[in-house]
């Protein structure tokens, strides 16, 4: 059997440090936005190199106060990919603004920049490039729009924290950037958690405004805002866990060379030369997907989709008014990929047995 993540495997590996953490904040009795969440602010902005990072509830409400920070909303259009977590789209569409969606590329699977014209209209506020999978998209040519039709650029990085694109970790390249910390993501709390970053000072004022109730001191609103915090002992785990999140992406990217050596039978996933991967998912694409899925079912191999349904094709986003056949690369991703475990506490017997078990399907 081999699961399809471990996190039970992971905390055995760290646990005198995450129980420390927790006692802690336990002993405090701050539970929230306290010391922790303000070291942990630092210490991942220092680590991807912003001058901010904001600590709120999940990356979907990263999004949703970034793009609130913007003053997007109602009348405004905002491009994203059809081919990203639903998180995505339903920030924007909680903003009143609406989702406009962009092809992929069927390499990087990412944003395809030569498609992002034609999506511009003069409602177009911002872009919302995802690293999928855990790759960065081509962002040079992304910037390069944003700056000509004054667009702000906000990066989806919940899938990618401490890839880089051109030697720089994504996240530093957007006006603002959100993560996730959604358990399974590469870096991920024991419960929901997310945060946003940014270099502009301003944008961070409002940011930390809206994540509580408008508020920056007790009890009055000078923006309209939301309560989005993130919790003290989440952050306390961040931090402790921040400490191993390079150590655990290499070991994310060494299993996933192995699979890619190993695997002869479908597509792998391709590294882009502009950047590192850091291997959230590692999504093979087969012609016969749905069989190769059962089989390794049979194998005692978990696989997952992601994602089943593209964001055009959800009932809940009807109103965007798109259909099959309008993002041709993402509707065949749809129906061809298959995602195999990856996650740093894998061992190089289950990378050899899940890799053998794809091979062996005829
Ligand atoms: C996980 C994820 C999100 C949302 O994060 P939550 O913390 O679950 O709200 C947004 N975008 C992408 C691409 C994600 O993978």
């Amino acid at each position: 059997m081999v699961p399809f993540f471990n996190l039970t495997k992971q905390y055995n590996t760290i646990k005198s440090e995450i129980d420390e953490a927790t006692a802690r904040v336990m002993k405090k009795g701050c539970f929230i936005l306290g010391p922790e969440v303000a070291a942990f602010e630092k210490e991942f902005s220092e680590y991807i190199d912003t001058k901010y990072a904001i600590g709120v509830g999940s990356g979907t409400e990263a999004l949703h106060i970034a793009l609130l920070a913007l003053s997007i909303g109602t009348g405004d259009e905002v491009i994203t990919v059809p081919n990203t977590a639903v998180a995505t789209v339903a920030a924007i569409e909680l903003t009143g603004a609406h989702a406009v969606l962009c092809d992929v590329r069927a390499d990087s699977l990412t944003i395809d920049a030569n498609k992002l014209a034609s999506a511009i209209t003069r409602r177009t506020r911002a872009i919302i490039p995802v690293h999928l999978f855990g790759q960065s998209a081509d962002l040079d040519p992304i910037l390069e729009l944003a700056r000509k039709h004054k667009l702000f650029v906000v990066e989806d990085c919940a899938q990618a924290h401490g890839a880089t694109y051109q030697g720089k970790r994504v996240g530093t390249y957007g006006d603002s950037a959100i993560f996730s910390f959604y358990p399974t993501k590469n870096l991920g709390a024991y419960g929901d958690g997310g945060a946003i970053v940014t270099n502009n000072a301003q944008l961070a004022k409002r940011m930390y405004l809206i994540r509580q109730y408008g508020w920056s001191e007790r009890y009055t609103s000078h923006i309209k805002g939301i309560n989005s915090r993130l919790d003290e002992l989440q952050a306390a785990i961040l931090r402790a866990k921040l400490r191993h999140l390079d150590e655990w992406n290499e070991a994310r990217r060494k299993w996933a060379a192995l699979y890619t050596k190993l695997l002869h039978t479908v597509t792998p996933p391709r590294e882009m030369p502009y950047g590192k991967a850091v291997y959230h998912l590692y999504v093979i694409q087969s012609p016969r997907r749905d069989q190769l899925a059962s089989h390794m079912k049979a194998c005692g191999i978990a696989t997952a989709i992601h994602y089943p349904v593209p964001i055009h094709l959800q009932p809940a986003y009807a109103n965007l008014g798109y259909r099959v056949g309008d993002f041709p690369v993402a509707d065949k991703l749809a129906g061809d990929i298959l995602s195999l475990p990856l996650y740093p506490e894998l061992s190089l017997d289950e990378v050899r047995v899940v890799a053998s078990a794809v091979n062996g399907f005829a």
